[in-house]
């Protein structure tokens, strides 16, 4: 078979592998490399208390600044990241530096706000995620109630024992947990009575539709009905327009995410815009105060 492929031994090796296989391998190889030059950042995409007005927080994304192909979201990386052990050194990075950015910020405009950090399932297999945040606070002599952690349903239900004592621990130390993506994974209402959390938030599907689709408006504000009597708080992401965000203002929900208000940004962007973002002008056009 080989022989027949041709006398190349790399051809071989590249017809019995699966071009994803290839494609995994490449990726993995880039990463690594790009994780030893320095080349991961986080962008910071603020959340607004619509009501009054104001930001409320940000939460840290994942980016690769890449030499020659400019900034890559964590789509394109993140599950090559999670398959194999690169997860663990990358989610340790984000944890301290987030702290470290957040030590940076003390004494600023931005200092009181609170950064959330997103956490995948395979961190919780691969690092000790509790003790990360733990040493990453104490390294930075941080508030923990400065620090927020996002995970999804989907996480929880794949380890439930033991990401369920790590939420508990977490809070132990002061962080907020909160459920991100809420509405997709399964048994939503189950984990908010099991595993205590501190927020929900909507996940976009539901709130793209909001305005044209009932059932989607219906369910966006139950969920906000059910935070409040639960006494969770509760931020609807990806809000892209005007009348989304009037759909989920008229249904109690009073924190939103998205491109409507602002994009994820860079920490110098975040800190030069910060006086508009931290009191939005009051005549009602938040994108252009935003998006100038
Ligand atoms: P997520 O935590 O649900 O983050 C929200 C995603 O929606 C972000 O994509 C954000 O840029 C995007 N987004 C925000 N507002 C809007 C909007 O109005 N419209 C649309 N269409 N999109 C909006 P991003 O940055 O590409 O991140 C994708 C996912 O990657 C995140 O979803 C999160 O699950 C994961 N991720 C990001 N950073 C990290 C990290 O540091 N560690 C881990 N483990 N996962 C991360
Ligand atoms: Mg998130
Ligand atoms: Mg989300
Ligand atoms: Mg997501």
């Amino acid at each position: 078979q080989a022989k027949a492929a041709g006398p190349n031994n790399f051809q071989f090796f590249a017809e019995f592998m699966s071009l994803s296989a290839i494609k995994r391998l490449n990726v993995e190889v880039e990463l690594q490399h790009a994780f030893d030059n320095k080349e991961l950042r986080l962008f910071y995409q603020p959340k607004f208390d619509v009501r009054r007005r104001q930001m409320v927080g940000s939460e840290a994304l994942l980016r690769w600044q890449h030499p020659q192909r400019g900034l890559i979201g964590p789509d394109y990386f993140l599950e090559v990241a999670e398959q194999t052990a690169l997860i663990a050194q990358i989610g340790r990075w984000v944890t301290r530096e987030v702290c470290r950015q957040l030590k940076e910020w003390q004494g600023s405009d931005l200092g009181n706000l609170p950064v959330a950090l997103n956490i995948s399932a395979a961190e919780f297999q691969l690092r000790d995620v509790v003790g990360d945040l733990r040493d990453s606070l104490h390294r930075y002599q941080l508030d923990p109630g400065l620090l927020q952690m996002e995970v999804t349903e989907t996480t929880i239900a794949s380890q439930e024992d033991k990401i369920g004592r790590d939420l508990t621990a977490i809070r132990r130390l002061g962080v907020k947990v909160w459920i991100d993506d809420f509405g997709t994974g399964y048994s939503s209402l189950g984990y908010l009575r099991r595993f205590s959390v501190d927020g929900v938030k909507i996940d976009r599907s539901f709130v793209h539709e909001v305005a044209h689709n009932p059932a989607d408006a219906a369910l966006c504000s139950a969920i906000v009905a059910m935070a409040s009597q639960l006494q969770l708080d509760v931020v609807a992401e990806g809000v892209e327009e005007r009348e989304q965000f009037n759909l989920l203002l008229e249904s109690g929900c009073s924190q939103a995410q998205g491109f409507f208000y602002a994009r994820p940004m860079s920490p110098d962007v975040l800190h030069k815009q910060a006086g508009q973002l931290l009191q939005l002008s009051a005549h009602g056009n938040l994108q252009s105060v935003l998006l100038d």
